[in-house]
């Protein structure tokens, strides 16, 4: 098993396989990083777009103690998945967490024998580490001018975080094959307490029924999270229900907001000019559509897993998404790409064909990662220079015209030649330039 590097910082990397030689960097001129974060390696297109944005944008600039944890599939499964649970804690205890996108086994993927020749299905990085961190997951797409976009009057991001416990995931439902009766019955614990039932329906034929739940626990969780990036993004915050509906259900989730805004948030929104609003999901979804974005939106289990994908749509490439978990007490961070490791065209690259793979959403991960570092460690320079990273990544899509194939495939449609778009490593390179010059000028 790869252990994390320790406290001899980036130096003792070199030893372990694949890993990048730091000797190259020098000490000179680096922006010196107080404490460690953690870089989870990943697999196929996205790990070879990993390294590159280590070697190039990222080690040049900054002096930082790397944690790394290869969650490759191969180490995955040499571990028995320990190398996911151990990238989880690690999280934990430096609270920034980076990390590339992962194969999530499937069938077909153990079937890939060959290649990868699985012990097991292992489940998903991503549903390890939430399990381990507790939080929320957010959505954030990154706002190009240059590309359009099918909603066009999105200018600024809409962050979505969604619930990810209970409802519709964790429902028993059910099929009545005929005439019966449907009731629900809560027995308390406490046995001075008498069960309560409803009756849900008298079934005069076949049809179906489900129950589900929330816990009052979890909903407070996501409130926190939801509350401590609006402050962190200083921007306003929408949660959707279908209260109209779901009195007590639903209720329960608006109530719980709007005790902990006005307890603990109220006094921090109304400095920074934003806002805490309850919206019935219908309303807030034409709003969406009509605004410019630039909010916060708090989204149940089910809303979010639908409208998320809305918005990725709607703001362009899913190249440019960006995911990340916040724990309730906002300390901790794990940023990632929010696409997968493009595998179609990992298979192009192992055939030795040129590929033009998207990198902006895997870059933003590092800017994010680190900004969330700075912010911690009180660190200015840290900060300046992931914003100056972001502003070089944008600018060469913007103002330099040069992009990967998808984003020029949005741009030109039909009409898309070869000399719109530039490859993988070009488009890194180009950005690595851009970087260069512009804190040379500084
Ligand atoms: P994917 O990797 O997101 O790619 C699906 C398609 O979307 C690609 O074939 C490509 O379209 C386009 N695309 C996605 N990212 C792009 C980028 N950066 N630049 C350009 N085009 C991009 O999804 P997938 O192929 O369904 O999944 C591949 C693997 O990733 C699976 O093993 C899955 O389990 C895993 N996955 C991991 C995460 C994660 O770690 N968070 C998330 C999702 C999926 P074209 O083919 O049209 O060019
Ligand atoms: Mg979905």
């Amino acid at each position: 098993m790869l252990s994390p590097v320790g406290k001899r910082g980036l130096a003792s990397l070199v030893r372990f396989p694949r890993a990048i030689d730091l000797k190259k960097y020098g000490t000179q001129a680096r922006i010196k990083v107080a404490n460690p974060v953690v870089d989870l390696d990943g697999d196929e297109m996205t790990r070879i777009i990993w390294k590159m944005i280590k070697e190039e944008l990222i080690l040049p600039y900054v002096d930082v103690d790397i944690k790394y944890y290869d969650l490759g599939l191969p180490n995955r499964d040499k571990t028995g998945d320990q190398v996911t649970v151990d990238a989880a804690n690690a999280i934990k205890k430096y609270n920034v967490g980076i990390k590339c996108a992962t194969i999530t086994p499937d069938e077909a993927r153990v079937k890939e024998s060959a290649e990868y020749n699985l012990h097991s299905m292992y489940r998903s990085p991503n549903g390890t580490i939430r399990n381990i961190l507790g939080g929320t997951i957010f959505r954030e797409p990154i706002v190009l001018e240059t590309v359009p976009k099918i909603v066009p009057g999105w200018k600024e991001p809409i962050i979505m975080g969604r619930h990810a416990f209970g409802d519709q995931y964790k429902a028993t439902d059910f099929v009545a094959p005929g005439p019966g009766k449907f009731t629900m019955t809560f027995t308390p614990d406490d046995p001075s307490s008498a069960p309560q039932t409803w009756d849900v329906y008298d079934f005069k034929g076949p049809g179906v029924g489900m129950a589900m739940y929330n816990v009052d626990e979890s909903i407070s969780g996501f409130a926190h999270s939801c509350f401590q990036l609006a402050i962190s993004k200083k921007a306003p915050l929408y949660l959707s229900t279908k209260n109209t509906i779901l009195k007590k259900y639903d209720g329960r989730f608006m109530q719980i907001f709007q005790e902990i805004y006005d307890s603990h948030y109220k006094k921090s929104f109304q400095d920074l000019n934003i806002w805490y609003e309850h919206r019935l999901i219908d309303d807030l979804v034409a709003f969406a559509l009509k605004s410019k974005g630039g909010f916060v939106w708090a989204a149940k289990n089910y809303d979010g897993d639908v409208q998320s994908d809305i918005l990725a749509q709607g703001f362009g490439s899913l190249g440019l998404m960006t995911s990340f978990l916040i724990t309730p007490d906002g300390k901790t961070m794990e940023t990632e790409a929010a696409h997968g490791t493009v595998t179609r065209h990992y298979r192009e690259h192992q055939k030795g064909n040129e590929t033009s793979t998207n990198s902006i959403a895997s870059i933003f991960a590092w800017s994010r990662g680190l900004a969330h570092r700075a912010k911690l460690d009180g660190n200015s320079k840290l900060t300046e220079f992931t914003a100056s990273l972001e502003k070089a990544t944008l600018d060469t899509v913007d103002k330099d015209k040069k992009m990967t194939k998808d984003l020029a495939l949005a741009i030109h449609g039909d009409s898309l030649t070869r000399s719109h778009y530039v490859t993988t490593t070009e488009f890194l390179s180009l950005v690595a330039q851009r970087l260069k010059t512009n804190l040379n000028q500084d």
